[in-house]
């Protein structure tokens, strides 16, 4: 199967090679080509445990990898997870389930996409003999599921950085309690910002970047969002034939590639009633879906911090649906949006999506009252989730983070303080981390000086 850009100026490549790059070369978003028909397949993939349903969906797209090499990879991924359903549903009442995607090491639903990840950089190492440097900028949760997704991985060497101070001491502690001899977390002087624009400057020094074999995690990667098509597959398969065509995905958003990923399904056959982008004060999405104006936010620091963002960097790939693959206009829109920082569309309207924002007044006030109606703990994440859902509805909420990642939250609400041993596990852990000027050619040389040369 081949794999063509948002923007279309890019040639077509196979899984390996849209996966190693991360973003296309002419600045666009990977989508298959052509979608494969599950509506008859699904009926053999009832009962299969989460790995064998994962490896057989991702085998249809990754056509270049080896089957046994695929499948091991993928069970590999899903051996470090917690729970033995790996994606557990939980039936709250008749009409409500949550689906948690927490049981990962770093305990959020990243974990899904960035363990499988880390087991596809390795497949392509030993294919191609060429090691590869991964380097990111992050604000929290993606920092720790990644650098836990590459611990160890054989060829791979870690480069995080993060603003000193300014992620959560738990976060700091995901990342840099690893004991990994390959991993180095930069706590760098100054915001996430700084640390963004740093990384992207030294992506597009293009020499270093073939020296090294720099390559990016971000939520842009077609693995991830692949990777994360699973799960729905999965509740899907398990809500029986009765609630599978009138159950709506509720999903907890920032980047908009969660969300994505479960609805990319819809275009393979599988009938789903329709998903709702659940966002926080951070609404760029919600005020896309009701007022069709997808205008640039400032962002307001929030209680889900992992939903705060500015743009919704995987938009680009529902809109070059919504522009029936279009590639001309889709590099219209994106360039007058960066431009302007706004864009408003006429009659804006995809069909199954409905969106909700919720303040960060409201996140304590719903984890109370879902805790007090089914007596389950949500996250702030999930929190956002459970804003005006229709009682008459059947809704799935994706319970993307473990609460205990959280617990001043939980304090401030009145509620008990929610544990996890894993995070108990880090704190006796000895921390290290790596201070370096965040300007590009001091972290050009440290990456040189430390990345792996096996
Ligand atoms: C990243 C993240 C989100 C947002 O997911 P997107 O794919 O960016 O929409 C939601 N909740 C948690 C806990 C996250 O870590």
């Amino acid at each position: 199967m081949r794999f063509v850009s948002t923007r279309g100026q890019s040639d077509p490549v196979g899984f390996s090679e849209a996966v190693a790059q991360g973003l296309a070369p002419d600045g666009g978003l990977y989508l298959p080509e052509v979608f494969p028909d599950l509506s008859t397949l699904v009926e053999q993939w009832e009962g299969l445990a989460y790995p064998e349903l994962c490896f057989e969906f991702l085998h249809l797209f990754a056509t270049d990898l080896q089957a046994d090499l695929l499948k091991r990879a993928v069970h590999q991924s899903y051996s470090t997870f917690s729970h033995p359903q790996i994606a557990p549903l939980v039936n709250l009442s008749e009409h409500c389930k949550v689906m948690e995607l927490f049981h990962g090491p770093t305990l959020a639903f990243k974990d899904f996409a960035l363990q499988l990840l880390g087991n596809l950089y390795e497949l392509q190492i030993s294919r191609s003999g060429q090691n590869l440097t991964i380097l990111g900028a992050t604000s929290g949760d993606t920092g720790a599921a990644a650098i836990s997704g590459l611990i160890g991985k054989r060829g791979v060497t870690v480069f995080i950085l993060y603003p000193d101070g300014k992620v959560s001491a738990l976060q700091e502690r995901q990342m840099t309690c690893t004991g990994a001899s390959n991993v180095f977390p930069l706590a760098i002087e100054g915001t996430f910002d700084d640390a963004q624009r740093t990384v992207k400057e030294l992506f597009s020094d293009l020499s270093f970047r073939e020296k090294v074999g720099l390559s990016a995690v971000n939520s842009i990667n077609l693995a991830r969002i692949l990777a994360q098509s699973v799960y729905y597959l999965y509740a899907w398969l398990q809500l029986g034939s009765k609630d599978r065509e009138d159950t709506t995905f509720v999903v907890p958003t920032g980047n908009f590639g969660n969300v994505f990923a479960g609805w990319l399904l819809t275009r393979m056959g599988i009938k789903i009633k329709g998903f709702r982008v659940a966002t926080n004060q951070n609404d760029v999405l919600h005020r896309l879906f009701h007022t069709g104006e997808y205008s640039l936010g400032k962002v307001i620091p929030s209680l889900a911090p992992s939903m705060d963002i500015q743009v919704a960097s995987n938009f680009e790939r529902l809109l070059f649906f919504i522009l029936d693959g279009d590639s001309v206009r889709v590099r219209e829109v994106m360039s007058r949006f960066r431009e302007e920082g706004r864009y408003c569309f006429e009659n804006f309207a995809v069909d199954g999506f409905s969106s909700s924002s919720v303040s960060d007044l409201e996140i304590p006030q719903i984890i109370r009252s879902v805790s007090q109606e089914y007596g389950y703990l949500v996250d702030p994440h999930t929190a956002c989730g459970f804003k005006d859902l229709d009682p008459d509805e059947k809704h799935l909420v994706l319970a993307t983070a473990h609460p205990a990642k959280f617990p001043e939250v939980y304090e401030n609400a009145g509620l008990e303080k929610p544990t996890s041993p894993i995070l108990e596990e880090l704190l006796s852990r000895t921390p290290v981390k790596y201070g370096c000027k965040v300007e590009p050619p001091a972290i050009r040389s440290f990456i040189e000086a430390n990345r792996s040369s096996i």
